[in-house]
């Protein structure tokens, strides 16, 4: 008999934060350098009797995180050496914080769950080693030695992999809110190890926790879930056959889909961990810890909520609006000046279609015209108030959808107010019934092969004699009159 199983999951993050300079030293803080060894100096190289000086705004930032999530902010804090010896790290210990963390005792809610943080702190990277394929040696590249680098640990509140991902993914879009990180995943900015272990259901409530297994290399929201669901099921046949499961350190092997044993853990680390002796503790006064409570901006969760009382939009819409912080800037600049509009045009009581609409827009076709550049230099050239006011104008002139694209691509290129692009490209609807019976007699006679299909019953050939109608007038007819008005006439004419 298969039994059941209770996967429990916790989650250590580490984050390169957003600094112009290392965390103890003033070399340029950029992961990113192609150019090997070029942001480095004997702090960072770690030679012997260099002093580290801290760096300020790393310590505010993780502080701004804690308070993001929840976190206890410690009044008084230290650094200490984490000794350990790897190529990446030549001086034999990384200045870490190990008894006193900036930040402890947090939470983030995903789905409507409480995920408890168990701590923030600071502390340094290492140097990256780069493997040349082929060579029987390997290259140290320092440009990330020193980098500041905050780490998360989570307590193991999670039960799924898609939970595990989801806060994973609701962190990245808080950290960018509060400009803390780029976070990217691919870009190593965020990395993610996961710990893993399975309990049988029977044994949750005395809290039995399996063996737990760490698994790291997770480059991707993607491959953290699929990494967790191998793990998870690997664990499952293990425990199935009769088999124990092993305390150990495995990396995820995304092209094969696998994870990979890396070290097996025979006992505990032993870091002796020591205060660092050349750094003085840390004192966060109150006065200090109110300042960076001001600079913490709306959170995501905060903002759907808003928004979907402000505005009343679909909640997948504010989630694609709120995903990208110069779109939500861009949505709120316009969305005010479009209530605005609604007053001074007298279309309160379609305020609520026509947000909806610039929603859509911005979503749609705001982002189609985007191609490629970052949105904020992307959309600059339409104001958020021109934006608002070719919304109320799509309203007011009943523009075909044909009609509204031309007129938001000659917004995008001329930056011109979308009411003088319509006086000059003469976008007036053609919706006199006169007119466009008129232009339907000419499309019946112009094209009797569909007309003679749609009399002897194929409907959809009155798609194309609508297309017709569109494309004689230049996307200005209503293409509702001009089917229900051509449908009339080849009824008729039958
Ligand atoms: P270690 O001392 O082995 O590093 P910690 O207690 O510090 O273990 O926890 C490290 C991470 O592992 C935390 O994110 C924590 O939530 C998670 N964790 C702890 N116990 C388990 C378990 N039984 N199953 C899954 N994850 C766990
Ligand atoms: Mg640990
Ligand atoms: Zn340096």
């Amino acid at each position: 008999m298969r039994k059941e199983y209770l996967p429990t999951i916790g989650l250590e993050i580490h984050i390169e934060l957003k600094t112009r300079s290392k965390m103890f030293c003033s070399c340029k803080n950029d992961s990113q350098e192609k150019e090997p060894n070029v942001n480095i100096c004997p702090v960072c190289l770690g030679h012997p009797g260099t002093l580290p000086v801290v760096n300020k705004e790393a310590v505010r930032k993780v502080i701004k995180t804690g308070i993001a999530l929840n976190c206890k902010i410690a009044p008084w804090s230290f650094f200490e050496r984490k000794n350990y010896f790897y190529p990446d790290l030549p001086k034999g210990y990384q200045i870490s914080q190990y008894q006193k963390p900036l930040c402890e005792n947090g939470f983030l809610i995903i789905f409507g769950k409480k995920i408890r943080i168990r701590r923030i702190h600071l502390e340094e990277d290492t140097a990256r080693l780069v493997h040349p394929q082929g060579a029987d040696y390997s290259l140290l590249d320092f440009n990330r030695a020193g980098i500041p680098l905050m780490e998360l640990v989570t307590e193991p509140d999670m039960v799924s992999a898609q939970e595990a991902k989801k806060f994973a993914q609701e962190l990245q879009l808080i950290l960018r809110y509060l400009d803390v990180s780029n976070a990217d995943m691919e870009k190593g900015q965020m990395r993610v190890e996961a710990n893993i272990s399975l309990s049988q259901k029977l044994k949750v409530k005395s809290k039995e926790w399996g063996t737990k297994v760490e698994i790291k290399n997770l480059n991707s929201f993607r491959a953290v879930e699929r990494a967790i669901e191998y793990e998870i099921e690997r664990q499952k046949e293990i425990l199935d056959s009769g088999g124990e499961v092993i305390q150990e350190t495995k990396g995820w092997d995304d092209k094969r889909a696998k994870t990979i044993t890396q070290r097996i853990k025979e006992e505990a680390h032993d870091y002796r961990y020591f205060p660092e002796p050349d750094l003085p503790p840390l004192e966060i006064d109150t006065y200090y810890l109110e300042e960076i409570k001001q600079e913490v901006p709306e959170l995501p969760q905060e903002k759907r909520i808003r928004f979907l009382q402000e505005y009343g939009i679909a909640e997948t819409k504010i989630e694609t609006l709120i995903s990208n912080k110069e779109l939500t800037e861009y949505f709120e600049k316009s969305s005010s000046e479009l209530i605005r509009w609604v007053q001074d045009k007298n279309l309160k009581d379609k305020k609520g279609k026509l947000l909806e609409m610039l929603a859509n827009y911005l979503i749609g076709d705001g982002i189609g015209l985007l191609k490629g550049k970052p949105l904020k230099e992307k959309l600059y050239p339409i104001t958020p108030e021109n934006f608002a006011e070719f919304i109320t104008i799509i309203e007011e002139k009943n523009l075909t959808s044909r009609m509204a694209k031309i007129l938001l691509e000659q917004m995008f290129k001329t930056s011109k107010d979308p009411s003088d692009i319509l006086k000059e490209k003469e976008l007036v609807q053609v919706s006199d019934e006169t007119e466009i019976q008129k232009l339907a007699e000419r499309i019946i006679q112009d094209n009797p092969k569909p007309v003679k299909d749609f009399q002897s019953g194929k409907e959809n050939a009155i798609q194309f004699l609508v297309g017709q109608m569109m494309k004689i007038t230049k996307g200005k007819v209503n293409p509702d009159k001009a089917r229900e008005i051509l449908i009339k006439l080849l009824k008729g004419s039958k």
